[in-house]
């Protein structure tokens, strides 16, 4: 395979795994858009700029030298040379990126950034996750996917995920977050429904495995 896939789906939906195991398995190279809306949060957090403050976000945002590692091996990020691959992951970042990914002008910046890397990539082969990758940043791709799950199969992915269990303890703790996040996120951009041409799978009932398989059976169509 050369070209793009682009890959779209809620939190929870299990795609960072499943895109890197399919890039892995094609010898693909792996861009995660979500850790760079995480990158501009945490400068953002990091330099104390008001997440409210849009024009201040963007300014920042486009000043920023954002280093994004493609290898599905071992991907990470920095912000102007310091590695936060570790620190995006952290809650605070979780609870506050959908502030900064629902500023227009920050999207422009970094959709602008993320084409640019793709451009770069395509001749390798490259898949790529988000939320717009199959609607605004990748329309053109070879492969277009969205990937679903039901409410309980994304909270209970995302509490073994934080907690390493989906007890009920953990799975109140990760229900507002799960939930909050993509209702603020899905103000901006619309990664609920499939995009016309776009191949939806729903991984509710699936396991990781077979998620991956099916992925690839679509790219071998
Ligand atoms: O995929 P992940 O959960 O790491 O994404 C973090 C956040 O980045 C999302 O909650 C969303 O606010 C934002 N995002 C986005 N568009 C993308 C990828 C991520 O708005 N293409």
């Amino acid at each position: 395979f050369r070209g793009v896939i682009a890959v779209d789906g809620p939190s929870g939906s299990g795609k960072s795994s499943v895109c890197r195991a399919v890039a892995r398995h094609l010898g693909l190279r792996y861009l995660d858009t979500g850790a760079m809306y995480r990158a501009v949060t945490w400068a953002a957090l990091d330099r104390g700029v008001d997440l409210t403050d849009r024009p201040a976000v963007a300014a920042l945002c486009r000043a920023l030298v954002l280093d994004i590692a493609t290898d599905p091996g071992a991907p990470g990020i920095a912000v102007d040379g310091v590695d936060v691959t570790g620190a995006i992951r952290q809650s605070r970042i979780s609870e506050s990126v959908s502030a900064v990914a629902t500023n227009l002008d920050v999207r422009a910046d970094l959709i602008a950034r993320q084409q640019a890397i793709l451009a770069e990539e395509k001749g390798t082969g490259v898949v790529a996750e988000g939320r717009d990758i199959t609607t605004v940043v990748a329309p053109e791709a070879e492969v277009r996917l969205l990937l679903t799950a039901d409410e309980s199969a994304r909270i209970a992915r995302r509490a073994r995920e934080l907690h390493g269990t989906d007890d009920a303890a953990a799975l109140a703790a990760t229900h507002a977050q799960v939930v909050t996040r993509d209702a603020r996120d899905s103000t901006v951009v619309d990664f609920l429904v499939a995009a016309d041409g776009v191949v939806e799978i729903d991984t509710s009932a699936l396991t990781f495995d077979q998620v991956v398989d099916a992925v690839l059976d679509v790219v071998a169509e």
